[in-house]
């Protein structure tokens, strides 16, 4: 990957299908409840884009990206989109995309020995995790021994904080219980991994001010700003990114829900300093990433 090519980094974007098959039954309508949450018409018809097609529209804005799934397959009964295909694809593309995993923290030893596996023979960089969808605290201590595999192999953290367009409008909120996203716990994790990236996605709405702290206090947590346009951001929240947490805030749009063309357009008419801007698209992912 050539940096110096790419506009910006995007370090937020999913592979959403699942491999080799179809759908599993419930999951065109979670697309759906996903698709109206964020009113984004791509994912109510069922097409959502392949890690391929992201891979060649990234490729056209000279954007770079760090892609994931996401495996929540024991509490929402959806089977995962493989990691190795994803890290896979991601390798056909290493000019584009950044390869990032997930593995429920409930596997355990499994799941350690899997991510493991990943950084070394896969060059996955990083692991995606969402509290809500896979149902655990953050600083739950059944998670420990991925955490532990994940910083010795010396690759990062990402957790899923705030609300969630996951079950959103369905029957129960499809089971997803948002307590668990709060990113207060993160700063537990930090403590014990001081030393491993960690960055907590989005603003965290409504504890976008627990987040600020967290990542205020740890000097190893980062806030992506993805999953909401920056037209919408609170005051507090890019009050913050210009100042005390300049180099802590990353560019993130949550492809396919928003597109980087949509938040980049709005970011530009936000209310961040010049000096700032750079920073938060491209040099802070760059300087996290060792790119
Ligand atoms: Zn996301």
């Amino acid at each position: 990957m050539n940096v110096d090519d790419l506009v910006v980094i995007d370090f937020h974007i999913h592979a959403e299908e699942p491999c080799c098959s179809g759908r599993d039954d419930g999951y065109s309508e979670f697309q759906a409840g996903m698709a109206a949450y964020f009113k984004n018409p791509a994912g109510a018809d069922g097409m959502l884009p392949s890690v391929q097609q992201s891979a060649a529209y990234f490729r056209e804005r000279k954007i770079g990206a760090v892609i994931f799934p996401v495996d929540a397959e024991r509490e929402t009964g959806f089977r995962r989109y493989s990691n190795e295909e994803v890290a896979t694809i991601c390798a056909e593309n290493d000019d584009i995309l950044i390869p990032f995993a997930s593995i429920d923290p409930a596997k355990g030893k499994l799941g350690a020995r899997e991510a493991r596996r990943l950084v070394r023979e896969f060059g996955v960089r990083g692991f995606k995790f969402h509290p809500t969808m896979q149902g655990f605290y953050p600083n739950d201590r059944m998670a420990y021994p991925l955490y532990e595999a994940i910083a010795e192999e010396g690759a990062a953290m990402l957790f899923h904080t705030g609300q969630t367009g996951v079950g959103s409008g369905m029957k129960g909120g499809m089971g997803m219980r948002l307590k668990y996203s709060n990113p207060v716990h993160i700063g537990d994790v930090a403590i014990d991994f001081p030393d491993t990236p960690i960055v907590m996605a989005h603003p965290s709405f409504p504890w976008t001010e627990e987040g600020l702290m967290v990542a205020q206090h740890k000097p190893n947590v980062y806030i992506d700003m993805s999953g909401w346009s920056p037209k919408y951001f609170p005051e507090i929240f890019v009050r913050y990114a210009n100042t005390l947490l300049k180099k802590k805030m990353l560019f993130g749009s949550d492809w396919p829900a928003i597109t980087p063309d949509r938040w980049l357009a709005d970011f530009e008419r936000a209310d961040f300093r010049d000096e700032v801007r750079p920073l938060i698209l491209k040099e802070n992912a760059r300087k996290l990433l060792g790119l």
